[in-house]
């Protein structure tokens, strides 16, 4: 007989989740302002690796086999899943910064956003971008407001797909293109549990939604093509069409009397105003 562990937590694990979603979070705030011309990507991995430190946890990327960083940066054409380097950042590069933090007591935080640098020199450029990371991350949001009346994960991609729809690029007339072959998925113990959670609308209705789940909603756009490749370094997923990327992610868990991002130092209550849903902190 084959005994799967329940991908459902006790309102106790939850609770366990909320220290390494804030360190996430505080490692992320730490690294936003530094995102401008001249820094490199490898300086906001000290400093995301510092915060998580000087807080007490470790960086649960470092313990992805074959990875040595605390984040992952994307910068302009790539999506997700960039190595960090010492090339300097160059005025309106499009930035993508994941991160994610593990406790000592072994429960983990994920979480990613997007950040123009600026560029006086060309508003439309930067226009163009900071609408493309908008309209990623407010498809994060739709996904985890539909997440908090859904009884079924496939819901979550749906919200997801119709927001990008509803929302064309006005630089282009057309919806962002949404990655097919990354998905969101579980978060506790390790940083990466089942289930998976589509971008999209498919016909697989997903995992039940009830008490106990901690999901990472993780969006990943493009300013065309869905297209992508993986680079010679096996890790940086770039468009095949060299149009811009942005991925934004939040950790989330359901619990009895709601849902609440574990990587918001709010819970989300902000983001998810718009849709008409507040969240409730675990009890
Ligand atoms: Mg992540
Ligand atoms: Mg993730």
């Amino acid at each position: 007989m084959i005994f799967r562990k329940s991908i459902y937590k006790t309102p106790a694990q939850l609770r366990a989740m909320v220290e390494p979603g804030l360190i996430t979070a505080a490692a992320l705030e730490a690294v936003r302002p530094l995102v401008r011309a001249g820094v490199t990507t490898l300086e906001l991995d000290a400093e995301a690796n510092r915060v998580i430190t000087e807080r007490g946890a470790r960086s649960n990327f470092q313990l992805v086999r074959g990875y040595r960083h605390t984040i992952c940066a994307s910068v302009n054409d790539a999506v997700v899943h960039g190595i960090p380097t010492d090339v300097p950042l160059q005025p309106g590069d499009i930035v993508s910064v994941d991160c994610g933090a593990e406790t000592a007591e072994g429960w983990n935080g994920d979480s990613a956003i997007t950040v123009v640098v600026p560029d006086p020199a060309r508003p439309d450029l930067v226009a163009q971008r900071e609408e493309l990371s908008r309209v990623t991350e407010g498809s994060m949001w739709a996904g985890i407001a539909a997440l908090a009346g859904a009884t079924r994960l496939g819901e979550v991609g749906d919200a997801i797909q119709t927001y990008i729809e509803a929302n064309p690029l006005s630089f282009s007339g057309k919806p962002a293109g949404i990655l097919r072959e990354y998905v969101g998925h579980g978060i506790g113990r390790k940083m990466h549990e089942s289930p998976s959670i589509f971008n999209y609308r498919t016909s697989d209705p997903g995992a039940e939604v009830k008490p106990g789940l901690a999901v990472c909603i993780e969006p990943m756009m493009t300013a065309g093509s869905e297209e992508t490749f993986v680079e010679d370094d096996d890790w940086t997923v770039s468009t095949v069409d060299g149009s811009m990327g942005s991925h934004w992610e939040h950790s989330v868990a359901v619990h009895n009397g709601g849902i609440w991002v574990l990587t918001a130092p709010d819970g989300g209550a902000a983001g998810l105003a718009p849709f008409g849903v507040t969240p409730t902190p675990i009890a």
